[in-house]
């Protein structure tokens, strides 16, 4: 916790108005903490309107030394958004305005605490698509993807958020507006510090206006789904849909324990045929001709690699069904223990075996629940380690098998996290995944935008 000074608060009050300046317990509580639950109180909230006003009260910090957190909608997996140094959390929340549909140009200028969903919706009204959908779409918000550089299943055919981020306003650690990139597709003037922003995680600067780009909205989609009787075989399945030719714009793989709890939640006896170790839920989309065409080119390579059943979506209805196997997840893992450590492990694709294979390892070892999930066209995948809150002894297991695992997925030319980022929670296994140069490299970018260290510290990297 840090020490304000009455002026401190004063002059943020005489800067925002006291409606916009909080220091009552329940919001300094509930702005102190993100998805990871761990949270510490901030010492004061903040809401400011807009630019000028997010650069007043960065320069103020600036000059009192107060830490400052940007927050957008507090959906992190990795504590980014928490105030572990106490001071001052600034919510964007009232930068909320989409300001801009340029359908002539292909692009979306959004503040940044739009929700995801509301944007896709609102491009989607007149034809355009923004393609990256994290689970967390309806909550989270577009500044917060940016910081994260969000990602989702449709990231195999479409990216990330980054491929979509054309130019940002942003407000440094030193009180200045900066704006990078513009609404054209090339820009080679200088660093790309748009592309240094994204997934800085606010360490960096704080994100006030976003230039997306925008694709033509496919027209249809077609949803298919495969059960297989070993990992080996869905993966194998993966593999002949690329060499058949077809980029599938969503690749879901759902591992047998993950589906034996949607199957407990949902209250029926199983979801798949008996024997099932792993299903893909498969999206392919585009002109009606072409999507006929690959869908059966789909079916295809998911028999060739040994699918034991391979189903169609005849209509809407069909399609939400059986992607509700996927929105359930989250919810159904809930039953299996009430904590989760969920880590977002991303491997070469053709290596997703050799990282369940670890899985199926470390779960002997350490007695451990790991059902696992994800995105297996570009082979990320959410490994949940379930643990009681209440039994130390689990937890502990967990956290040594945290190691194994980490230390495992670097050894399979992976990375220790694909789309939640480093935040707090992950900020010890830096040094497994980078060398220390490139640490150093890393505190010199960050010690040149942040001389004081007063944005978001404590976080990414290890104190020493
Ligand atoms: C149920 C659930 C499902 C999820 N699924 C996915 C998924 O599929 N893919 C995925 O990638 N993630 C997923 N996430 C994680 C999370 O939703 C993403 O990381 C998201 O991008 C965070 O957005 P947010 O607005 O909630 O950011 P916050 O949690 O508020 O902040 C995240 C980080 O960004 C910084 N930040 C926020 N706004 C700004 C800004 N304007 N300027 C500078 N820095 C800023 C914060 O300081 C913090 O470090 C999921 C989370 C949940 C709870």
């Amino acid at each position: 916790m840090t020490t304000l000074t009455p002026e401190f608060v004063i002059g943020l009050r005489d800067l925002l108005g006291p409606a916009y300046v909080r220091t009552d317990e329940a919001t300094r509580t509930a702005y102190g903490v993100d998805a990871l639950k761990r949270g510490t109180p901030a010492d004061v909230v903040v809401l400011p309107a807009n630019t000028a006003e997010v650069a007043g009260v960065v320069k103020l910090c600036a000059q009192y030394r107060v830490p400052v957190v940007p927050r957008g909608a507090g959906t992190g997996y990795t504590g980014g958004a928490v105030p572990i140094r106490g001071g001052v959390v600034l919510s964007l929340e009232r930068l909320n305005r989409l300001l801009e549909i340029d359908e002539a140009n292909l692009v979306a200028v959004v503040e940044p605490n739009v929700v995801t969903g509301d944007l896709q919706e609102a491009v989607e009204k007149v034809g355009l698509f923004y393609p990256p959908d994290p689970a967390s779409l309806k909550q989270s918000v577009i500044g917060g993807n940016v910081a994260e550089n969000a990602g989702g299943p449709r990231a195999f055919k479409y990216g990330t958020t980054k491929q979509y981020v054309l130019g940002l306003e942003a407000v440094l650690p030193t009180g200045e507006i900066i704006e990078t990139g513009g609404k054209v597709v090339k820009n080679v003037v200088g660093y790309d510090l748009t592309h240094l922003l994204v997934g800085s995680e606010g360490t960096l600067a704080i994100i006030t206006k976003i230039i997306l780009r925008l694709v033509p909205k496919p027209p249809v989609q077609a949803t298919l789904r495969a059960t297989f009787s070993s990992v080996e075989a869905a993966v194998e399945a993966v593999s002949a849909i690329v060499r058949n030719r077809v980029v599938p714009a969503a690749l879901e793989l759902i591992d047998g324990e993950s589906l034996e709890a949607v199957a407990q939640n949902l209250g029926v006896r199983s979801l798949a045929p008996e024997g099932t170790v792993a299903l893909l839920l498969l999206d392919v989309d585009g002109v009606p001709a072409a999507v006929t065409e690959e869908a059966a080119r789909v079916e295809a390579a998911c028999l060739a690699a040994g699918a034991t059943e391979v189903l169609h979506a005849r209509d809407e209805s069909e399609r939400e069904e059986l992607w509700r196997v996927r929105r359930e997840l989250s919810l159904s893992l809930k039953l299996v223990a009430p904590l989760k450590f969920n880590h977002d492990l991303v491997v070469p694709k053709g290596r997703i075996p050799e990282l369940f294979a670890l899985v199926r390892q470390v779960r002997e070892d350490f007695r451990l629940r790991i059902p696992c999930f994800g995105h297996a066209g570009d082979g990320n995948i959410h490994v949940n380690i379930m643990v009681d809150p209440d039994d130390a002894d689990e937890i502990a297991r967990a956290h040594k098998a945290e190691h194994v695992l980490f230390s495992g997925v670097i050894a399979l030319e992976g990375a220790i996290s694909g789309e939640h980022g480093i935040g707090f929670s992950k900020m010890p296994f830096m040094p497994l995944a980078l060398s220390p140069e490139e640490i150093a490299l890393m505190k010199r970018v960050k010690a040149a935008f942040d001389p004081l260290g007063i944005l978001n510290p404590g976080k990414m990297f290890p104190e020493s």
